[in-house]
């Protein structure tokens, strides 16, 4: 694209996280709705960055029909917080992604997060238009390596200064001048590479438990010292998708977000989008009922654990967990953890690994009464507290703990 073109377009991509309207009447949405309209209006007068795909023929291709496509957009916009009218505009905001470049860059990671925007048997909606966006360096999908492949990043990153979004997968290993972890002939410090490719970047998007809060490196005793970009970082707009991995729904929901209103949407404390992160996995488990029954798995394999009873007693940290799983789900929306059987981890919160990883119901949680009706959001009520549930977990993990030591005798 020319340069005065580019220039000319920059006013489009100016990335901040949305304004938290506490109360967002009629007047708010017609607003809203209006810039949007605008928005799409002037971004389909820039001409694709460099990925030609047309979302239409890629969805035709995958066998997905429009009526699915219409219902995706439909889910999405409620996934997004937006009123049902907005659904016509989400649609058309899908077929505009690839006029965002996204520059994608991996540091301390297993590249996880990658697997899951690759994953193509059967996509669903969502990884289809992860394929249409105008992804301009990716080191692991792309063909070029070596010399070539750092030209390609510069290049990319010349080419749409101030306009890309920087994804970024793993962590930053701060330890030993970062020598832990550095890349190309001149041996680059993860460091000082994240550096040079965030300070043109419109807004860095943090992908997976490793990118956002150190994750499985950052586990004790976190011989690398590795941190999450947040730590790195200062002075750009950051968004935290955790999870291990990211979910490709949550990554889609970003990106459709800001080509739609030219903001990144509402964060929590922790930098985590409110559409994905504002509720708790306990919330929405379909085995909540066996919960506030008393109904628990005790063991492997045992009566409760055949009728799907709650995961609590084997450990679940869904209670403390913020995260859209138990709706969105894995695998083309097939299922999650806790549907087949295993507890959650709490693999979107930060120290998951030293904190929540392990098959015992955290007795010693710190529980406190909450101030009054349900927690909304992670911000409320501040992390590791929970409700009024929460504190019969605490009473029934306690119980559980004294019924341990009474079956060994200690008691
Ligand atoms: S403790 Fe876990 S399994 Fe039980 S209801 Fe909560 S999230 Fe579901
Ligand atoms: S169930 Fe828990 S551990 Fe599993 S993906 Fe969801 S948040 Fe992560």
């Amino acid at each position: 694209m020319a340069d005065d073109k580019i220039e000319s377009v920059k006013s489009l991509f100016t990335a901040k996280s949305a304004k938290v309207e506490t109360n967002k009447g009629e007047k708010y949405y017609e607003n809203l709705y209006a810039q949007c309209r605008e928005r799409l209006d002037n971004l389909k007068k820039i001409v694709p960055v460099s990925n030609n795909i047309k979302i239409k023929e890629a969805i035709e291709e995958e066998g997905v029909s429009r009526r699915d496509f219409l219902k995706w957009a439909s889910a999405t916009t409620a996934m997004l917080m937006l009123p049902a009218s907005f659904t016509p505009l989400v649609a058309e905001a899908a077929t505009l992604m690839n006029r965002v470049p996204v520059v994608w860059i991996e540091l301390q990671d297993c590249a996880g997060n990658s697997e899951a925007l690759l994953r193509s048997d059967g996509p669903t909606v969502d990884e289809i238009i992860l394929d249409i966006i105008s992804l301009e360096f990716h080191e692991t999908l792309m063909a070029a390596a070596g010399h070539q492949a750092e030209k390609q990043l510069e290049d990319a990153v010349e080419t749409f200064k101030g306009k890309y979004l920087l994804f970024v997968e793993g962590s930053v290993p701060m330890g030993l001048n970062g020598q832990y972890g550095t890349l190309g002939a001149k041996g680059e410090t993860f460091i000082d590479h994240l550096h040079r490719v965030a300070k043109d970047a419109a807004a860095i998007v943090a992908v997976g438990s490793c990118a956002t809060f150190g994750g499985i490196p950052a586990a004790a005793p976190n011989p690398t010292d590795a941190k999450g970009v947040m730590d790195v970082v200062n002075g750009k707009t950051i968004v935290n998708i955790p999870a291990c991995p990211a979910n490709p729904s949550n990554m889609v929901g970003v990106i459709l977000h800001y080509v739609l209103t030219g903001q990144l949407p509402e964060l929590d404390s922790l930098l985590r989008p409110k559409f994905a992160f504002g509720y708790r996995i306990h919330d929405n488990c379909e085995r909540r009922a066996h919960f506030d029954a008393g109904e628990y798995v005790e063991e492997w394999g045992d009566e409760g654990a055949k009728n799907n009873f709650c995961l609590y007693k084997m450990g679940c940290k869904g209670p403390m967990t913020f995260n859209n799983c138990s709706i969105v789900r894995y695998n083309e929306g097939v299922n999650w953890p806790v549907g087949v059987g295993r507890g959650c981890i709490g693999c979107s919160e930060p120290d998951f690994w030293d904190k929540y990883a392990y098959e015992r119901p955290m007795a010693n949680a710190n529980i406190k009464a909450p101030t009054g009706g349900v927690e909304k959001t992670v911000d409320q009520f501040g992390l590791g507290l929970l409700t009024a549930a929460g504190i019969g977990i605490g009473i029934h993990a306690a119980a559980s703990a004294v019924a341990g030591k009474k079956d060994k005798g200690e008691a």
